[in-house]
């Protein structure tokens, strides 16, 4: 690599507004995955740390933070939003080093989108009204929102910050603590988070960080916390079934966002250059590391060759390499583990019948790092491993199809339903092929957009409960009814 990090952070754990080692001086590396030197060292926590937080995370709730005014929680927020803009290039710059994404797309991307959703939780408290039913006996009925006390948010390292904050907003915004558990591999912007929060006037022990990994470890002991009352947990399927087991001892309020195999539906009549060059960003923005990435490609056969002609010249001119350097558009892949097991996907599409239409291995002349070049499959069915498991990497698979009931019966052929996104000019079909998809988010002609009102979660194993807007508050408060006889 030509840059070298220019940043370096060692990370301890926030607890009652302090920074903490570990109680028994216990830390891991850090590495940037796209020079694989290390960055700094991390705090590694455990049972004991989080029993700090949560008791930290209490003492904050029930001395005060519980019966916060909304507006003083609103103007927290904003300041919150506000210093996070201020520190804009700094977090970009820490979000690329811990993840090996671009520079240019955590500052543009990650970092604007994590202070948006402080500004925008801010304004949707500031507005919140209820529900009141009066009865014909001389009674009143309303409805009252509460907090619903300390909850632990377990992230995951592909967008860290961004969503990171997408849970935190509207958690605080509600009155609730908060015991955070960051990915192991991306520790840092999650600790100046809290020194922002800090920094924007929240009391000490609203929020907590606890580092370390999950299973056996720092997020398993959170799962299980008696004095935790709900977990938000974005990550694979697999971890969030340990997280349902672990957290059924004190019946905890779950909120779930997990994988996905997400499928495109290019139909013949669609707009071909706006479909390849969105097709490029949902296929390989972010190194493919996006649980919304429309990894399963399924192109209506009479534009079957063109389409593929046309994407496959297009991934070629992706620049992969040094996330520091402005004109590159694919980083590293989050660690070696996962680099690994993306290469070995590649080579089951071989072993399975498929044809590499280009890429297929790690990027030549990046010695260090986990660069993977962008990979695209063909020639593989639906029942194969590739088509059916999420890689996120960058590499897709592309099926062809015929009619709208074959596509619309692959697309749903899978475990998992989290988004969609059909490619046609015909409205009717647009409203026809968008009622039948089984997915939590359906998008027409479009990827990645979304108004921050609107519901986001999966379906079937992609996720349970929905976040945006009043969802989220739904979330993170507790509804309750009080009948007032006169
Ligand atoms: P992961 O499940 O490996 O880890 C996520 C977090 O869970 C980490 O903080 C980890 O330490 C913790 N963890 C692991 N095992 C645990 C356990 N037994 N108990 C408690 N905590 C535990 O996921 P990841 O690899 O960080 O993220 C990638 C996955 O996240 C992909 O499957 C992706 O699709 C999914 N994802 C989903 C969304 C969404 O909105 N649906 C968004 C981003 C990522």
């Amino acid at each position: 690599m030509e840059t070298e990090p220019t940043a370096v952070m060692d990370c301890l754990h926030v607890i009652d507004g302090k920074y903490v080692p570990s109680h028994n001086q216990k830390t891991f590396v850090n590495t940037n995955p796209a020079t694989e030197q290390m960055i700094g060292s991390v705090a590694e926590g455990g049972k004991t740390e989080i029993d700090w937080a949560v008791a930290a995370a209490r003492k904050a709730y029930y001395g005060g933070w519980k019966n916060s005014k909304w507006s003083e929680r609103a103007a927290i927020l904003r300041r919150i939003g506000e210093l996070i803009l201020q520190r804009k290039d700094e977090l970009a710059m820490l979000e690329s080093l811990d993840t090996g994404k671009p520079l240019s797309l955590s500052t543009a991307v990650d970092i604007p989108r994590a202070a948006g959703s402080f500004h925008y939780f801010s304004s949707l408290i500031s507005t919140l009204g209820t529900e009141a039913y009066p009865m014909e006996v001389g009674a009143l009925n309303y409805v009252i929102r509460k907090p619903i006390g300390v909850v632990g948010l377990i992230c995951p390292w592909n967008l860290p910050l961004l969503l990171l904050s997408a849970k935190l907003a509207p958690c605080l915004a509600m009155g609730n603590t908060v015991v955070i558990k960051p990915a192991e591999w991306t520790p840092m912007t999650a600790t100046v988070l809290a020194q922002i929060c800090k920094d924007a006037g929240l009391p000490d022990g609203v929020v907590n960080i606890v580092h370390g990994f999950g299973k056996d470890a720092a997020g398993e002991a959170l799962a299980e916390h008696p004095d935790v009352s709900a977990i938000a947990f974005t990550g694979e399927n697999h971890t969030g079934k340990q997280i349902m087991r672990a957290a059924a001892g004190n019946l905890k309020r779950l909120s779930f966002e997990l994988g996905g195999k997400n499928p495109n539906l290019i139909f013949a009549d669609c707009d071909l250059d706006k479909v390849v060059d969105t097709t490029i960003r949902s296929s390989f923005i972010n190194q493919g590391e996006v649980c919304l990435s429309g990894s399963r490609i399924y192109v209506q056969r009479a534009i079957y060759e063109t389409f593929l002609q046309r994407f496959v010249a297009k991934t070629r001119e992706q620049v992969v390499g040094d996330p520091m350097q402005a004109q590159t558009n694919i980083g590293a892949l989050i660690s070696k583990e996962h680099y690994e097991r993306v290469l070995r996907y590649i080579d089951l599409a071989r072993e399975e019948g498929g044809t590499i239409e280009t890429g297929g291995s790690r990027v030549k002349g990046c010695e260090k790092g986990y660069f993977v070049e962008p990979t695209i499959i063909t020639g593989v069915s639906q029942d194969s491993r590739v088509v059916r498991e999420e890689i996120f990497g960058p590499v897709v698979t592309i099926q062809v199809f015929d009619t709208e009931e074959e596509v619309i019966r692959q697309a749903n052929d899978s475990h998992y339903g989290l988004s969609a996104s059909i490619w046609t000019n015909d409205v009717s079909c647009a409203f026809r092929v968008a009622e039948q998809i089984e997915v939590g988010l359906t998008w027409v002609n479009t990827w990645f957009l979304r108004d921050p009102r609107t519901p986001y979660g999966g379906v079937k194993e992609s996720g349970i409960g929905r976040q945006g807007g009043m969802y989220s508050i739904d979330f993170y408060s507790d509804i309750s009814t009080i009948c007032m006889k006169y």
